[in-house]
């Protein structure tokens, strides 16, 4: 062989033009590496969906005639990817080493130290052929530390690669955004609806005795049927899954929680995270699909293909962009100065917070929560306990199947820790327990009670948001969107706003018997 191109966990993209011919000479290299797997506890889920996705790509890559070297942890042991690719380079005397741009920050900083060693080879960077915008083009979009809104950005992409659109300036439906649409409740009646979600049933048995040999440490329940898309074939059939049963009425339900079915870690997402981010399918390919399958359909309305659209050709964009013109500051920024420990229950989903017990519970369970769970839920809570962002980029970037450093950071410190000082929200996502009962039905067989604010049962949201608000009041009140806000607070005579105080202060004092 005379070149090595590596192929990264994330980068399952079978389009890729690398692939487009046989070539003689090139070896492909794909590895399970122990440092991948360890550098945040993961999900056991979210590492047997990797690994396995990663086996299936080899495979179909052997399949249509390319030469692949798969290494498992059993081959890899403790090596580091630059330790791997050197020695894969010096066994097959290559003297061409090719890599596909990274999207995480911390792997191009390893491909720049590999670059700049005193190893023999050339090497040669190409891009991943994923994302809709141009890696080059993001600095004509993004400024660091400065904020950026997405819905600026998201017109821009409307507009550029002229998605709905009337004509080259106008938003078909005549409005940009049908936000406002996508704030139903659940409603009894709604529930019986709900269409059980498609799963997969990948046997991972090897790949968790694997795991396990290695002593990799792990959290959430381990399945040895694997309910995730692995391939680009399980993720296309999930796609054609969410246009017939869960476009029509994505948007309607988009921010919705309930506890009151057996689909309720589900409802109407498309779980096709995962196999985004790992680039099973690209997000101009879900595009097009949900596209077509709302011009075909009277059944999809313009405010659910345009919630859905939004949610990637905005939101997922925007994030990467943001990750990038602000990489590696955006680790560092702690704008509220949260410094409690994330509370245990976090790892095992024991508190009488009914709201925190669903969304932890089906994350420890699934590897999954929707975003308003992500948002609004642990979101909002470590927001107003004010735990140190970096355990809550850790847990969330262990958690979830679809985490990955480019787009669960702006995430979680950006949108919902507010820990950026405002780069991506324009506001805090703070929320107290009336959000939670507007928006759920968690509330209704709660061990607190979310009309109260000061006895010792009263949901602890809501002494909590006040306390938050009153905090960062200088922060906020110059803020159009908060201010008015103040004036509620400011109505209260001084022994109820003490009460409120004294109780927020109680519970940050007692996080772990909450
Ligand atoms: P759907 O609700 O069906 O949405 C469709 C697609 O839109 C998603 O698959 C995703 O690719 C994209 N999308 C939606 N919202 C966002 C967003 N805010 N940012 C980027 N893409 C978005 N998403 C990740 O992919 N990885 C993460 O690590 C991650 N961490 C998050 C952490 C926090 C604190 C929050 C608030 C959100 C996070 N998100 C993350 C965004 C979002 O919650 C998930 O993309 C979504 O829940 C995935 O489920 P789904 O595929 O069913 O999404």
């Amino acid at each position: 062989f005379h070149t090595l191109r590596v192929i990264l966990g994330d980068q399952l993209n079978s389009t890729h033009s690398w692939f487009k011919q046989q070539d003689q000479g090139v070896l492909y290299l794909i590895a399970e590496l122990h440092p991948e797997a360890t550098y945040v506890t993961h999900h056991i889920q979210k590492l047997c969906a990797f690994f396995l996705a990663m086996e299936r790509f080899a495979s179909a890559l052997k399949e249509n005639g390319h030469d692949v070297c798969y290494l498992t942890l059993d081959d890899t042991q403790n090596q580091s990817l630059e330790e791997v690719i050197l020695s894969l380079t010096k066994q097959h005397n290559i003297d061409r080493i090719e890599l596909q741009r990274p999207d995480e920050y911390r792997v191009l900083q390893q491909y720049h130290q590999l670059i700049t060693s005193d190893s023999k080879p050339t090497f040669n960077m190409v891009d991943s052929e994923h994302f809709l915008l141009p890696f080059n083009e993001i600095p004509n979009f993004f400024q660091a530390k400065s904020t950026v809104r997405m819905e600026h950005f998201y017109r821009k992409m409307r507009q550029r690669f002229n998605i709905l659109m009337a004509d080259e300036r106008e938003p078909e439906g005549g409005q940009w955004n049908y936000d406002v649409a996508n704030r139903n409740k659940l409603k009894a009646k709604d529930l019986d609806d709900i269409p059980a979600p498609l799963c997969f049933q990948h046997d991972v048995a090897h790949l968790l005795e694997r795991i396990q040999r290695h002593e990799i440490p792990f959290l959430g329940k381990a399945e040895s049927n694997l309910l995730w898309p692995v391939s680009s074939q399980d993720a296309l059939s999930l796609l054609t899954f969410f246009c017939e049963h869960l476009l029509p009425n994505f948007g309607r339900f988009q921010d919705a929680m309930t506890s009151q079915t057996p689909h309720s870690w589900s409802l109407y997402h498309s779980r096709l995270s995962f196999a985004l981010n790992a680039k099973l399918i690209s997000p101009k390919h879900v595009i097009k699909a949900a596209i077509s399958a709302y011009r075909e359909n009277d059944n999809i309305d313009i405010a659910q293909i345009e919630g859905f659209v939004r949610q990637i050709l905005g939101w997922r964009e925007y994030v990467r962009g943001m990750y990038w013109i602000n990489m590696p500051d955006y680790q560092q920024q702690n704008a509220l100065n949260a410094e409690r420990a994330l509370p245990s229950f976090f790892w095992n989903g024991q508190t009488k917070m009914k709201c925190l017990a669903n969304a932890i519970g089906q994350s420890l369970d699934y590897a999954y929560a929707h975003h308003i769970q992500r948002l609004m839920v642990t979101g909002n809570f470590c927001l107003l306990t004010e735990i140190r962002p970096q355990q809550v980029d850790e847990w969330y970037l262990g958690i979830y199947v679809d985490a990955l450093e480019w787009v669960e950071l702006p995430n979680t410190r950006g949108m919902s820790q507010f820990a950026d000082g405002g780069w991506i929200a324009s506001k805090p996502y703070a929320a107290s327990g009336s959000y939670m009962q507007k928006m759920s039905d968690y509330c209704g067989n709660c061990h607190y009670k979310v009309k109260e604010k000061t006895s010792a049962e009263s949901c602890p949201l809501n002494s909590l948001y006040w306390r938050f608000m009153v905090k960062h009041r200088d922060r906020l009140a110059k803020n159009h969107r908060i201010g008015m806000i103040y004036g509620n607070w400011d109505k209260q005579d001084d022994a109820q706003k003490h009460a409120v105080l004294e109780r927020a202060q109680w519970c940050l004092d007692n996080l772990e018997s909450l």
